[in-house]
């Protein structure tokens, strides 16, 4: 490929990702066999993840999203909003979160607290990429595609200010 400006390093290829988000479909429809899982996508971070997981996914299941606010530029602002709700009700349900990739927790810290009075059965958190080193808050993501170091990643539809989330590989950020 030739060397991009905006691109430090390729961090996981196409081939990379499709192998990994295979293996998280595979466990998750193991895991929910007989339960009817709803995914939820935290748009719009989710997106390219969500589609290639549901794929991979083998029992009956329904799909919603939510889109949620908190970052800008490289820096997550600590200020999480909900810019849309869920179309459905959890009420009874077995909920799975995708989403792109748990950085400080501080979203998905509030997403749970969000969620948690609406009476769902279950709630699991499925992540792409995991940042530990940088947990503001306990949040433990059951599945986790890649764990990564504390470097900003985009492509595979993580963004910086709204670009590259087309990219089908993740690479981390060269700041210019
Ligand atoms: P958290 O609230 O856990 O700090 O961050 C969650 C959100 O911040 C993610 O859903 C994602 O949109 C964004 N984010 C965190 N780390 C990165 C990163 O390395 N690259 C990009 N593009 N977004 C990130």
């Amino acid at each position: 490929m030739p060397e991009q400006p905006f691109l430090e390093r390729i961090l996981f290829s196409e081939e990379q990702l499709a192998q990994r988000v295979r293996e998280l479909g595979r466990q998750i429809s193991a895991d929910y066999r007989g339960k009817k899982p709803l995914f939820v996508g935290i748009l719009r971070g989710c997106v390219l993840f969500y589609s290639d997981l549901i794929k991979n996914v083998s029992v009956d299941c329904t799909l919603d999203f939510m889109c949620l606010s908190s970052y800008s530029g490289t820096g997550s602002t600590g200020h999480v909003r909900t810019m849309l709700d869920l179309r459905e009700s959890i009420q009874g349900r077995h909920v799975v979160i995708v989403e792109d990739i748990v950085d400080t927790g501080l979203t998905l810290d509030y997403l749970m607290n969000h969620l948690k009075d609406r009476g769902a059965a279950s709630i699991e958190i499925c992540c792409l990429l995991d940042k530990p080193s940088n947990r503001k808050v306990d949040v433990t993501p059951k599945y986790v595609g890649f764990t990564i170091e504390n470097e900003f990643v985009i492509g595979y539809g993580l963004d910086y200010n709204e670009l590259y989330r087309n990219l089908p590989y993740i690479g981390v950020f060269k700041k210019q």
